[in-house]
Formats: structure tokens, C-alpha cells, sequence
């Protein structure tokens, strides 16, 4: 895992910034997946002065590969344990899927300690083209909540596409 942020700054500026995670690469066979990881991570230790703001402002906690073993090994979709990761987030084991258990623990770590603003895990769809984002589904008051980054996204650049973004899986 890479984490992203302004440590040159104060203590205490640090501590007020809110977490961003991104993880990407549980289906091996996604290698655009890892294509886009590369450009945020490059862009986020860039002299960009969007890049500077942000870092000044988030703690960014990035995990390129999440299933390296499936990556290696060749599989398109399971990790060594023949398992779909991207289908054991709810209460996954330790012992077959330590890498969606240690992203969890992570995670809660984190919220110790400071918000989570956003969390992203960057897939490639086998069929749908262009880029989107696919939300949980969600029937709490707040909702529409995880609709505003992709809104903005698609206020902000051509490439992606809120049209084509689902928020009921
Ligand atoms: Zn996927």
C-alpha cells in the first residue's frame, strides 16, 4: 500500500486530513485497471499544483494490486485460493482471502483516526467501454451522497460518463 499525502506538513495539519482509498486489480485479467492506478499514482507525486493541493489536503491510501498471487499465477478472475475476491467483502476469512481482510482492517484502522472520504476500487468491465463508476446499493437517507463525485467527474471531463454509471448493484 502507498500513502500519499504532504508529510512535510505539521502534525496536526495531517491529522485533520480526511482518508481518500483507492484499491484496484482484484480480478487479475484487468490489467487496465492496474493502467489507471499507475496514472493516479503518478499524478499524485506530481509538481501539478492540483496534485500539491490535494496532497495538502488528503491522505491518499492506494493498493495498486490487490491480488497479486491471481496476477501471477494467470487467473482472470480468482486469487491462488480459486476464490472471486470481489465476492467476499462481506465477511471475508482470513485464512482464503487475507488480502479483502487486511484492506478491511485497514480500512477500520483508518476510520480510528480520521474520515474516509472516498473509497474507489478500480475494476475493467468485460463489455461496457468508457469509464463509469458503479455504486452499492444504498436506501439510507444520504444516498444520492456517493452520486456526487461521479456527477462532478462527468461535469469535468469528456471521458467519463454518468450515464453509464449504476448505483443499484
Ligand atoms: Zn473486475
Amino acid at each position: 500500500m502507498a500513502i500519499i499525502t504532504n508529510f512535510s506538513s505539521r502534525p496536526e495539519e495531517i491529522a485533520v486530513r480526511r482518508a481518500i482509498v483507492i484499491t484496484s486489480r482484484v480480478h487479475p485479467g484487468e490489467s487496465n485497471a492496474s493502467f489507471i492506478v499507475e496514472g493516479i499514482l503518478n499524478y499524485l507525486v506530481s509538481d501539478d499544483d492540483v496534485a500539491r493541493y490535494l496532497r495538502n489536503n488528503f491522505v491518499f491510501k492506494i493498493i495498486p494490486m490487490l491480488n497479486p498471487d491471481g496476477v501471477i499465477i494467470g487467473n482472470y478472475r480468482t486469487s491462488l485460493s480459486g476464490l472471486d475476491l470481489n465476492r467476499q467483502w462481506i465477511a471475508p476469512s482470513m485464512k482464503q482471502c487475507p488480502e479483502n481482510t487486511s484492506t478491511k482492517m485497514m480500512m477500520r484502522k483508518t476510520l480510528e483516526s480520521r474520515d474516509i472520504l472516498f473509497y474507489c476500487d478500480i475494476h475493467g468491465h468485460s463489455r461496457c467501454k468508457n469509464l463509469f463508476m458503479y455504486g452499492c446499493s444504498n436506501q439510507r437517507a444520504d444516498r444520492l451522497k456517493e452520486r456526487i463525485f461521479p456527477i462532478l467527474f462527468d461535469k469535468n471531463t469528456d471521458l467519463f460518463y454518468f450515464d453509464n454509471c449504476n448505483f443499484a448493484i
